[in-house]
């Protein structure tokens, strides 16, 4: 079963890592995908390697730039808000300008994504949104201030919206994705502290982007239907809320 079929997906950072995987599975379930992404090369490559999809390339942070490409795509049935950065920083040594791009790109590129497709969503009278979070915002992770509170306004923005959005029939909701298995992560975390994140777990294996990818699809489509303004924790049974 297509679950997918005749749906239009836009997914942001989908060059790689978790977008990717998101766009490869709705790709497979039937959707028409669109990868946003900056990476125009990279972008690209991912996007002839999925049936269908197609690459756009713009910074999610340029609300005028997103605001074109959207009016270019038409349609819109999904918008999955995944683009992101993680660098760690102490809030001791934090400028206000790395606080500043935390919440642009977490954050910030959100509302520049959803106001751009909510009117049509609106006037379709269907929608699903779905907006990636992280599970640092349960656990108050440390050197990570602007990035918690960023995927704090997340949540937050998904339970608002979810609110506004309900008389129109547009879902929105959000993951907290766990320790993913991302090429970025290697970036971000030693093999040690993957391996204490995985202790932390009750399932004994990594988390990888098709998990998040999965619960994406369940967001995206029907099965989720009567559910809206929820947070959905995929991270192997890390954190239990
Ligand atoms: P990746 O870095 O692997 O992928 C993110 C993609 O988003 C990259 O292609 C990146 O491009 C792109 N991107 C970043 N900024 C912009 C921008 N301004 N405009 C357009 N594209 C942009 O990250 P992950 O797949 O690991 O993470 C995806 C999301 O999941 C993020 O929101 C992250 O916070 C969240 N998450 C990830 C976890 C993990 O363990 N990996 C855990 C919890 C949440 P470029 O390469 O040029 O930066």
């Amino acid at each position: 079963m297509l679950i997918m079929q005749n749906r239009v997906a836009l997914v942001t950072g989908a060059a790689t890592g978790i977008g990717e995987g998101i766009a490869r599975l709705f790709a497979s379930m039937g959707a028409k995908v669109i990868l946003l992404d900056r990476d125009a090369a990279h972008n690209e490559a991912t996007a002839r390697s999925i049936d269908g999809a197609r690459a756009v390339t713009v910074d999610v942070c340029d609300g005028e730039a997103v605001d074109t490409a959207v009016r270019n795509v038409g349609r819109v049935d999904v918008l999955v808000n995944n683009a992101g950065i993680f660098p760690r920083r102490k809030f001791i040594d934090m400028t206000e300008a790395e606080w500043d791009q935390m919440q642009n790109v977490n954050l910030k590129s959100m509302f520049h994504c959803i106001k751009a497709v909510a009117p049509g969503m609106i006037a379709q009278g269907s929608g699903k949104i779905v907006n990636i979070s992280s599970v640092t915002f349960h656990l108050g992770t440390s050197e990570l201030s602007h990035y918690v509170a960023s995927k704090g306004g997340v949540i937050g923005l998904t339970r608002s919206l979810a609110r506004e959005f309900g008389e129109h029939n547009v879902h929105v909701n959000c993951i907290t994705p766990g320790a993913i298995n991302t090429e970025s992560e290697k970036n971000f975390v030693n093999d040690e502290a993957v391996r204490f994140m995985v202790s932390q777990q009750c399932l004994k294996r990594r988390i990888v982007p098709l998990d998040i990818a999965r619960a994406a699809l369940f967001l995206a489509s029907d099965l989720s239907d009567g559910l809206t303004g929820q947070t959905l924790n995929v991270d192997g049974g890390w954190v239990m809320h």
